[in-house]
């Protein structure tokens, strides 16, 4: 590591101190569970409607999956039901920069899914196919044109998948911007502020209670990423959901070898804004198996049998923490929330020496090129790896917006826009009945028809 390593630029959105909300409003129309981008975006399209809206996050804004994922803003490679609402999300992010007057870090540079065989390049037909329904410019490359746009690879690709319309953003500088341009626009976003729970009157809920005081609401909006599952089972309402950890790290700024994103089995590789580049393993994910993963096996085998290759099950503290964390707790006392304010898994030594060894095989003349900073971020997935945004049939008012898997950046201000909808009563044009929550339950067969 050289001593770029103290610039933390990553780490800079969860190093920080906590800073508890001087006061709590007594009342909003909406309150939302989470400071992620899928809940800070929600917040910024509420409050430009002119919604009175209150964000509560329990640690950092971004200081979870949302400030630590690679930065990829593809449409390349989703399952369908995703595909409109991603489109919309990249309209957005076009502009985004512009409507908020600060810098995400927003860019198209392209984005590749390489191929090592003519067989592996012809499956990519497949989704090119769903590409031309919806107009996007996806199309297969052969080696050479490969070769021109991923420069001195040391590697004999047959091809890839391209979406030249496909970027990226700055995951530290998109999510915490998002949630300064909802202030502005009117929403109350607090942090260091966790929520414990419900109150509910007549099968409606009434208030929420934060670790700071109550809320009075009669709309709750539970965006609370990989502690969802958690927070609606403490209601009685059953949401499956798994976790599996993502090791990431970045160079320092060195030569351009590629503008855009790139994945091969070895390695997911992009370009920053900085100049230098994120980089993970293509092929590696892990979840520490957890009382959880027993309890919803059944519902994630097909997602498992399809991930087979690239996710190990990992042993360790994971499964006694979460067994020995209560389902339920009294609101007057800390929660598990306050307890792990920030989810900071250790990035595991294994995966960075592979990313290592990886990067400076395909790409000799980064060989030199020192990583500066390492992370982990733990992904949580819906079993079809497809979001779940819904109304819960249960609880009047209580709303879920969870499991996006590991392409929820991207599609986060898309569906922002969507929730934003589906909370006000307006129309977003985002089509959301597929994302229900009954599809789990109610005999729907479970497909994931993209990867995680
Ligand atoms: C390593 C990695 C790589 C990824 N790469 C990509 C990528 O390249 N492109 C892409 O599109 N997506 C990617 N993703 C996925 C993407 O980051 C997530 O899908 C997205 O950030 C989810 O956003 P969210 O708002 O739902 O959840 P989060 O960002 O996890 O936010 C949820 C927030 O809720 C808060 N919270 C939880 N419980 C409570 C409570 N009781 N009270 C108050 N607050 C609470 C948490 O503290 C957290 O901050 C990646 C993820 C990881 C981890």
């Amino acid at each position: 590591m050289s001593g770029q390593a103290s610039q933390n630029i990553v780490a800079s959105t969860w190093t920080k101190h906590f800073t508890p909300p001087e006061k709590l409003p007594a009342a909003a129309d909406v309150v939302i569970i989470g400071g992620g981008i899928v809940g800070v975006s929600t917040a910024w399209f509420l409050a430009r409607q002119g919604v009175n809206v209150v964000l509560c996050e329990k640690g950092h804004i971004a200081g979870e999956q949302s400030g630590r994922n690679w930065g990829w803003v593809r449409v390349q490679g989703r399952d369908r039901r995703e595909v409109p609402m991603m489109l919309e999300s990249q309209r957005i992010w076009a502009s985004l920069a512009d409507d908020i007057g600060e810098d995400v870090g927003f860019t198209r540079g392209g984005c590749y899914f390489t191929a090592n065989t003519s067989k592996e390049l012809k499956s990519f037909e497949a989704w090119v196919d769903i590409a031309r329904d919806y107009d996007i410019p996806t199309r297969l490359i052969n080696a050479v044109e490969l070769k021109q746009h991923v420069r001195g690879a040391a590697i004999d690709w047959a091809g890839a998948m391209y979406t030249e319309s496909d970027g990226r953003a700055e995951p530290h500088k998109a999510t915490p911007a998002l949630a300064r341009a909802a202030e502005r626009a009117g929403a109350t976003i607090l942090s260091s502020c966790a929520v414990r729970g419900l109150e509910t009157s007549a099968g409606a809920v009434s208030a929420v209670v934060c670790e700071h005081g109550t809320i009075k609401t009669s709309t709750v909006l539970c965006a609370a990423g990989a502690w969802t599952s958690m927070f609606c089972r403490s209601l009685g309402i059953d949401v499956p959901q798994l976790r599996v950890r993502g090791t990431v790290c970045r160079t320092a700024p060195c030569e351009n070898v590629l503008d855009g994103n790139v994945f091969d089995e070895r390695l997911g590789i992009r370009r920053r804004e900085d100049g230098g580049y994120t980089v993970a393993h293509g092929s590696v994910l892990e979840h520490p198996v957890t009382p959880a993963s027993f309890r919803y096996f059944f519902k994630f085998l097909p997602a498992l049998m399809q991930e087979l290759k690239i996710v190990n099950l990992t042993f360790g503290r994971e499964f006694v923490d979460e067994w020995q964390t209560p389902k339920v707790w009294a609101l007057d006392r800390p929660s598990p929330f306050e307890e792990t304010r920030v989810l900071n898994p250790e990035p595991t030594p294994s995966v960075l020496k592979g990313i290592r060894q990886n990067l400076d095989a395909i790409f000799p003349q980064l060989a030199n090129t020192p990583i500066v900073e390492t992370w982990a971020g733990m992904i949580e997935s819906s079993p079809d790896v497809v979001p779940i945004i819904d109304a819960v049939e249960q609880l009047r008012g209580f709303h879920i917006a969870t499991g996006f898997s590991g392409h929820g950046f991207g599609i986060g201000p898309g569906a922002g826009k969507a929730i934003a909808g589906m909370l006000s009563g307006q129309d977003s044009g985002i089509d959301i009945s597929a994302l229900r929550l009954s599809r789990f339950f109610d005999g729907s067969p479970i497909r994931p028809q993209a990867t995680i």
